[in-house]
């Protein structure tokens, strides 16, 4: 759509101080009339503070299905809701099925939630893709007991603030645009997948490929707590394995014959807990274990399962050569030990695009007179931008989403209402500036 009160389209320095006074207009604590705002970006706003309730009625219709990311039924009931709104918005949507890699340590070819990727073709200049994932760390039976409930300010949920707010907002930013009739970019696209939860072992090929396709590649996971960012940085992620083979024998009558697999286990995870570096980033934690299945018997295997962050890609390495280094120096030498360190996400280290882009969104937000953060330092998350980002096209900024607290936390899971209608409001904006070539690079 063309701003009807400009003979051009919309650019950097049109949308800049001078719109600001006029979007203060329309903020009823100005008390000034609407008449000076452009008509192209007066609509944008009225439309987005007309979503609010639709937005928190499509939470409520997200939330009411439990989508754990192995909850295939739960996931493919979401999928279908997905995809037939993107395709009541006009986008040309198909479900595409998902698997687990065979290399994969613990999912070893399993069938996973299948992905919506759905787009429309315009008459713009550039493509931009919008991304959220639908599953969540939730076994199937907690969300019934938490269902969607709004209180004051806030918005319950499991699952509301990773990622099916996320979600929401990629449905309604679509909508709107559409609502708008607004088609000035190349081409609209959205992945929603089903596996983040899990590192997305089955959809991050896909995203990578369509990282390197489009032109620019917002992803909705949460926008912050206490005040409003996006983000330029997130951590990579390992899963280290760790399988330990011993000697079976009776504890009570021969303890010496048998070699304690579990004691060599807890050996090399505790040698482990220095290979960390805090300072930088790098971190890691042992967060499942298994050994032995009777009382009165040495253990002869022993299993252990590791999660490593780091800001970049090189600390992992690094990670991995302590530990397989460590792994030489053994408590019971005739135990044997297997060490599987699967790269499950890459760092997102942004180039010099989505620096633009993150600089411009400040903008967008500052025409509503609302700060915007820019975190370009990783702080423990990994997520799919990281993947968006591999072989970069174009840009690519995270955290789109709403703000909220409480993911992964079993019972405290909610977003901030008030972040729904400035959140749609930049994703929309953005996908305007960005589509429309405005924004240029
Ligand atoms: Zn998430």
């Amino acid at each position: 759509m063309k701003p009807a009160t400009c003979s051009t389209r919309p650019t950097l320095t049109h949308l800049g101080c001078g719109l600001l006074l006029c979007l203060a207009a329309l903020l009823p604590a100005t008390g000034r009339a609407q008449a000076a705002l452009p008509q192209a970006v007066q609509a944008v706003q009225a439309r987005a503070t007309a979503q609010l309730q639709p937005v928190l009625e499509t939470l409520k219709s997200l939330v009411a299905v439990e989508s754990g990311s192995r909850d295939l039924d739960g996931l493919g009931q979401l999928a279908g809701l997905v995809a037939a709104r993107l395709q009541a918005a006009g986008m040309e949507t198909r479900i595409q099925p998902a698997q687990a890699p065979d290399f994969h340590p613990q999912l070893k070819g399993a069938k996973l939630g299948a992905m919506v990727y759905a787009t429309r073709q315009g008459s713009g200049q550039r493509k931009v893709l919008l991304i959220a994932h639908m599953d969540t760390v939730y076994p199937r039976g907690m969300g019934q007991k938490q269902p969607f409930r709004v209180d004051g300010d806030k918005a319950w949920g499991l699952g509301i603030s990773d990622d099916k707010g996320g979600v929401a907002l990629v449905l309604h930013t679509v909508e709107l645009l559409a609502e708008l009739g607004f088609k000035d970019y190349a081409q609209l696209g959205v992945l929603i997948n089903a596996d983040e939860e899990i590192g997305s072992p089955g959809s991050s090929a896909t995203i990578a490929r369509l990282g390197s396709e489009y032109d620019a590649v917002f992803s909705f996971e949460g926008g912050g707590f206490d005040s409003d960012y996006v983000r330029l940085a997130t951590s990579s992620i390992a899963i280290v394995e760790m399988k330990v083979s011993g000697r079976a024998s009776h504890a009570g009558a021969n303890p010496e014959g048998g070699r304690n697999a579990l004691y060599e286990m807890a050996h090399q995870i505790l040698k482990s807990r220095q290979f960390g570096d805090p300072a930088k980033g790098l971190k890691i934690n042992w967060t499942v274990a298994s050994s032995g299945e009777t009382r009165n018997v040495i253990p002869a295997s022993a299993t252990a399962v590791a999660d490593v962050r780091s800001l970049s890609n090189e600390d992992l390495d690094l990670m991995e050569a302590a530990l397989r280094e460590s792994i030489k120096d053994k408590l019971i030498p005739d135990t044997r030990i297997e060490l599987v360190f699967h790269r499950s996400r890459p760092a997102f280290q942004a180039n010099a695009v989505s620096r633009k882009l993150a600089l411009h969104a400040q903008g967008v937000f500052k025409e509503l007179g609302l700060a915007l953060g820019v975190r370009d330092r990783a702080t423990g998350g990994g997520t799919d931008a990281a993947f968006a980002g591999l072989r970069p096209h174009g840009g690519v900024l995270e955290s789109f989403g709403l703000r909220g607290f409480g993911a992964h936390s079993n019972d405290n899971e909610y977003i901030l209402i008030d972040s729904i209608v400035p959140r749609l409001y930049l994703a929309t904006r953005m996908v305007m500036d960005v589509g429309s070539g405005a924004l240029g690079w």
